[in-house]
């Protein structure tokens, strides 16, 4: 059989093989500490759950329109004015199933072949995937600790060339939890201006940010560059709503028209009750997340001292998000038994094999010498990881 050079060229999702692999061994009975989730481990609240029940219960289980309810498209545009000061009207507000699927519609409304999307690494694994579906090619921009993961303006200004079409802009971050300056951003939406490309705005971490972080709306920082900017957002990670499938994007009445046509056609609207939620989770009370980021907060604290502890490791605190991305480049050349860590990816095998504590690592983020690791676990998973990754640094040789 010969499957189409697409399928053959998409690289699996390096995050969901090890929590599979993770959750194998803790299914035979092996117990495993898990630093691999991307999502909150919290319940969805009450509420929105009471509000899918309610939808189900009044019918509501029909077609919508394709790019979703009337109502949550006016409370997605009420939310926009609060939060970002960004003035979107239904017709500027698509409605996909999951933040995942507005990327994916936008890579494919907006890119050509030939034409260059602009990622900094490390990067969330499906941008460059969705870049290469849509036949872009994705330009990658690496980025350090040493630089808090945000490229300079003059890394910036040299990636972009007369082919550029889109710039993502994700920050916070996944897989770092950085956040941008407010400087780099500025000069990114002057770029975007001066040569005319899309910044496409993955504000999907914009409430989960600490020590008084304030995160940019790239499209709100004047008429030209929101011109120019597609912001996405979702329920995902704000409300604990992973698995509803609710995202959306804002953008030109144009760009998300074509969004629109394109979501005809895969996969129509997104579920009829999950909208009903997510109408709840947006309206609805927000003080549930004060204590959601506080208790993220103690965590993220926690991680980021328990591994800077560990010699050979080091791990810069990040400003949002619920991810560490500790530099492993001190552990490299050194041996286990008959074998050598090479990069983190090794470092990664040997840490679930040999002390059943389950990290991402770097490589298919772009960024071969780290690993991240999601403090969506609780207080004793951090603890007793951090215990079982400093001994097993410890049992490494030179
Ligand atoms: C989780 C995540 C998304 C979107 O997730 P959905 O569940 O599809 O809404 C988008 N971008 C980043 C960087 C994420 O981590």
């Amino acid at each position: 059989m010969t499957l189409s050079e697409r399928a053959r060229n998409a690289a699996p999702s390096p995050t969901l093989g090890i929590t599979a692999k993770a959750n194998q061994m803790k299914a035979d009975g092996i117990d495993v500490q898990g630093f691999a989730a991307g999502e909150p481990d919290f319940d969805t609240p009450e509420h929105i759950k009471q509000a899918a029940v309610d939808a189900l219960a009044k019918g509501f289980t029909k077609y919508t329109p394709s790019a979703g309810i009337p109502a949550l498209k006016k409370a997605i545009s009420d939310k926009f004015q609060h939060d970002n000061e960004l003035t979107y009207g239904p017709n500027n507000i698509i409605v996909s199933c999951g933040g995942k699927h507005s990327l994916y519609n936008i890579f494919q409304a907006l890119c050509n072949p030939g034409d260059e999307a602009i990622i900094p690494a490390p990067y969330w694994v499906s941008y460059p995937e969705q870049a290469k579906l849509a036949g872009a090619k994705p330009v990658i921009i690496p980025t350090t600790d040493r630089t808090g993961f945000a490229p300079t303006i003059e890394q910036i200004r040299a990636a972009v060339t007369k082919n550029t079409r889109l710039f993502i802009l994700n920050s916070p971050s996944n897989p770092t939890g950085a956040m941008w300056p407010r400087e780099t951003i500025d000069a990114l939406a002057d770029l975007a201006v001066e040569h005319d490309f899309y910044v496409v705005s993955d504000e999907i971490y914009e409430k989960l940010v600490y020590d008084g972080n304030e995160p940019v709306s790239i499209a709100a920082l004047g008429p030209e560059i929101k011109k120019r900017t597609i912001t996405v957002n979702g329920v995902s990670k704000t409300y604990s709503m992973t698995g509803w499938r609710i995202g959306y994007a804002a953008a030109e009445a144009e760009i998300v028209s074509a969004m629109g046509r394109l979501q005809d056609s895969m996969t129509s609207n997104p579920t009829s009750i999950a909208q009903y939620a997510a109408l709840a989770a947006i309206t609805g009370p927000q003080d549930f997340l004060n204590d959601w980021v506080a208790e993220f907060d103690r965590r993220r604290q926690e991680l980021v001292m328990g591994l800077n502890a560990i010699p050979g490791i080091s791990c810069t605190t990040p400003g949002g998000a619920f991810y560490v991305f500790p530099n492993v480049s001190g552990l490299i050349g050194k041996r286990f038994g008959d074998r050598t860590i090479g990069n983190a990816d090794d470092f990664a095998d040997y840490l679930l094999q040999d002390a059943q504590v389950a990290v991402v690592p770097g490589s298919g983020f772009g960024a071969p010498e780290y690993m991240r690791l999601s403090y969506a676990t609780g207080m004793e998973t951090i603890q007793r990881g951090i215990e079982r990754i400093a001994d097993a640094v410890r049992s490494l040789e030179d």
